[in-house]
């Protein structure tokens, strides 16, 4: 038995900056807030993952919190994936509903292996400056996450930083004007590798675009990364293969990749 366990924003679902490759008329909106559009999905990709979905398990794995993944209607409301892993891990939702014990599971882990939230961003308020850190949030009440102004952001010293956080328990991930700080327990792969060992699945098929995707990628038996994004641009697939096309094409590729693979 197998699952395919997908990376939403920027993998399978797009944002406009990324549609430019698709026929307008085979776009269909997925997300929409405050009357704005934000995110689309190709019909060709909508009906090859309701293909898939019908022979495999699909879960949606995203770094958004549960207030922003139920915002994609197009699985919250029409494809209903039975789990989703929200808040890069630290939620898992069962039928729309979070599951407790993992939650609780999480915390603890947490608590023991992670620097204190306030102190990460004590360090990290040394070198901020206004002129490219818009807003901070914590998210889920489990990571932090701030809006900033990309073309000042000094990535390499943000980056830097980075490795001062992985040796604290925490990761750093870069995604367009997000950066994420989050602690090493709040992962895509622990929270996936939990479900595949619930259901007693076999085979772990993976796909995503950022530093956050990497662990699962890493514990997949398949994957295909997109040739755009954080992983592409830093060049950190380590052997795992890029799509052909980018843009809101790879979302298609994928999916046929997916399908490819024999159960
Ligand atoms: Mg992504």
């Amino acid at each position: 038995m197998m699952l395919f366990a997908s990376d939403l924003d920027q993998t399978l679902i797009y944002s406009s900056r990324h549609t430019k490759d698709a026929d307008p008329t085979k776009l269909r909106v997925v997300e929409v807030l405050e009357g704005k559009v934000i995110s689309y999905m190709t019909d060709d990709a909508i009906n090859s993952l309701q293909d898939l979905m019908k022979r495999i398990m699909f879960i949606p794995v995203t770094t958004r919190t549960i207030n922003q993944y139920n915002r994609v209607t197009i699985f919250s409301e029409d494809l209903r994936p039975t789990y989703a892993v929200t808040s890069n891990g630290g939620n898992i939702l069962i039928d729309g509903k979070v599951d407790e014990k993992w939650s609780q599971h999480i915390r603890q882990r947490i608590s023991k292996d992670s620097m204190a939230m306030d102190d990460i961003l004590c360090e990290f308020e040394k070198f901020t400056h206004e002129s490219w850190l818009h807003r901070g949030l914590v998210a889920d009440d489990l990571f932090y996450y701030c809006i900033v102004e990309r073309d000042l952001l000094p990535v390499d010293e943000m980056y830097s930083f980075g490795e001062w956080l992985s040796s604290n328990g925490w990761e750093l991930s870069i995604q367009g004007r997000k950066v994420y700080f989050i602690p090493q327990a709040v992962n895509k792969r622990d929270a996936v590798l939990h479900i595949k060992e619930s259901e007693g699945m076999q085979i772990v098929v993976s796909s995503g675009d950022s530093l956050l995707d990497l662990p699962l990628i890493h514990a997949s038996s398949h994957a295909l990364i997109p040739a755009h994004g954080e992983v592409f641009e830093l060049g950190k697939n380590e052997g795992v293969p890029f799509t052909q096309s980018n843009g809101i094409k790879a979302s298609e590729e994928i999916l046929k990749f997916v399908a490819s693979i024999e159960d």
